[in-house]
């Protein structure tokens, strides 16, 4: 357990380890931390398939959102979502809970240390995290007719487009490039797109761009070299977020932010893994990328940085995971518990 000589001045971290791979993923990543003295003192929590079983449909018990609405700050592990039998997604309902409106997924390539065909990949994915189809209002209305409601609001546009553009200023990104399918659903997509317009003109010194969402994945695909900041809708921002995660060199290295006026969790972008779960191979570094993230937001950077560079070395000796081990490339294969030793050894 993380702790430090001077407790008052830790943190605590609502935390969750999760479904498969979640508590290898999550017991490499406290334990780098804490050897790197980050000043966190975790609440652990029970989310996912145990709750679910439990007969909650939501996969948290009640008394968990007072941890999570008191620490103000989440570090979750994949879980698994049961299919059908009207279980909601915690995900879903922890990023609309808690008003987290921005998922923040940051991606590069490691280039030469990580095999890739675009070594010169360098872009973060914000993604509407609240609104869009993942409301979960569905309906049959027929046997033979399901309906899905796609919910685009102005505020919710709003806040999100200009988190995009402050982000890219705060950060020295050039460019914000849209993506919706603003030709087809010209109400809900075209009031993205417009609102892009909009908040675009206040930010004259950040070039903005407008794709439609199939060739702009596409281009995501071919040339991600070409995007700095991209902001899209919901459903569209996972999808390309794992795209361009994998086109980096694997989904198991992307890290996530999902922020909100006051609260904040950080994730891995990828899931519960189940087809590599308990064999410990899995690729921790996703999710120790959104402990870096959260690190940050705790205000302990210097910390991050150091955990940042200890894993930054880590990749460039050569030391892999399975998920992007290249013969010729690669100098070790290791698991998750090596992989988490040799960051450590460089902190
Ligand atoms: P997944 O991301 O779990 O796995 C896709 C592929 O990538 C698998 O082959 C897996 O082995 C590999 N992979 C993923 N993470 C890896 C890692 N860290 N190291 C090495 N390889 C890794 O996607 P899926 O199989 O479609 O989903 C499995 C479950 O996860 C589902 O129940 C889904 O609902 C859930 N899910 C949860 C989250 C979340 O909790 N945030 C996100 C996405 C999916």
């Amino acid at each position: 357990m993380i702790s430090t000589s001077n407790p008052i001045s830790n943190t605590k971290v609502t935390v969750a380890y999760g479904d498969g791979i979640g508590p290898e993923i999550m017991d490499a990543t406290l334990r780098i931390l804490d050897a790197a003295g980050a000043k966190i003192e975790p609440e652990v929590i029970e989310i996912g398939e145990k709750v679910y079983k439990s007969g909650s449909k939501a996969g948290i018990q009640p008394s968990d959102w007072e941890s999570l609405r008191r620490n103000k700050v989440f570090l979750k592990a994949p879980i698994t979502t049961p299919q059908g039998g009207g279980y909601k997604s915690l995900n879903v309902t922890a990023r609309t809970t808690l008003g987290l409106f921005a998922n923040v997924r940051p991606c590069m390539a490691y280039s030469p240390y990580v095999e890739t065909k675009h070594p010169l990949l360098d872009l973060v994915i914000i993604r509407e995290n609240e609104e869009d189809l993942y409301t979960g209002i569905e309906h049959r209305q027929t046997n033979q007719m399901t309906q899905c409601l796609k919910l685009i609001s102005r505020p919710g546009c709003e806040k999100i487009i200009r988190y995009a553009f402050e982000y890219a200023r705060a950060y020295n990104r050039r460019k914000v490039t849209c993506l919706s399918k603003d030709n087809i659903m010209k109400m809900t997509d075209g009031l993205f797109h417009r609102v892009f317009d909009e908040i675009a003109a206040e930010y004259p010194d950040i070039e903005k761009e407008h794709w439609i969402i199939d060739i702009g994945s596409a281009l995501l695909a071919d040339e991600p070299e070409r995007f700095g900041v991209i902001v899209t809708l919901n459903l569209y921002g996972d999808i390309i977020s794992d795209i361009a995660a994998q086109i980096a060199g694997s989904v198991g290295m992307g890290g996530s932010a999902n922020v909100g006026d006051q609260c904040a969790m950080f994730e891995a972008i990828h899931g519960s893994a189940p087809d590599i779960a308990g064999r410990g191979i899995a690729n921790p570094s996703g999710l120790l990328n959104g402990a870096i993230m959260m690190l940050v937001h705790i205000g302990q950077g210097e910390v991050a940085a150091q955990v940042h560079n200890a894993w930054l070395k880590t990749i460039e000796d050569g030391i892999h995971t399975g998920d992007v081990y290249q013969e010729g490339v690669s100098k070790e294969r290791v698991g998750t518990k090596g992989f988490a030793d040799a960051v450590i050894a460089r902190l």
